[in-house]
């Protein structure tokens, strides 16, 4: 899980602290690729918190992890698992084009429920999230 390990959101299910995060780490991209390598990883997932306090959400943040991983491991296979990215515009669109081998997205429940679970969240921005990653990028998988 990259970019803290303290959220902006506070989704009742979960168990991540909730607050101001941190300023972001500027050598984690590279100490991931490392990790990845040194743990000889034939997948990687990469996840994080939410950062609203960001001008892009972390999306470029992202899409260097992902650059960095893919730089010193070629036959690492990379998942990006990402926040939603709400009201950041098309910064989402970083990530899709660092060309993660699948992009996830967690829904986590139904409409009716996020108001309550999920109160930081819309249940149709992340439907809009896949649906316009699979446009962008029409071979990538998506879950
Ligand atoms: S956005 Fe993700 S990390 Fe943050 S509280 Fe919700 S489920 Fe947890």
């Amino acid at each position: 899980m990259i970019m803290g390990d303290i959220c902006t959101r506070a989704c009742s299910f979960c168990n991540v602290k909730t607050g101001k995060p941190n300023i972001l780490d500027p050598l984690e991209p590279t100490k991931i690729a490392e990790a990845t390598r040194e743990l000889n990883l034939k997948h990687v997932v990469i996840t994080s918190v939410d950062r609203d306090d960001l001008k892009d959400g972390g999306a470029q943040h992202f899409s260097k992890v992902i650059l960095e991983i893919r730089k010193i491991n070629k036959n690492t296979t990379i998942e990006a698992l990402t926040p939603d990215f709400l009201r950041k515009g098309e910064a989402y669109a970083k990530v899709v084009n660092a060309n993660p081998d699948v992009f996830n997205h967690n829904i986590e429940t139904v409409p009716s429920l996020y108001r309550s679970v999920r109160p930081g969240s819309r249940y149709f921005a992340s439907l809009n999230l896949l649906k316009t990653v699979k446009e962008i990028n029409k071979k990538k998988n998506i879950y």
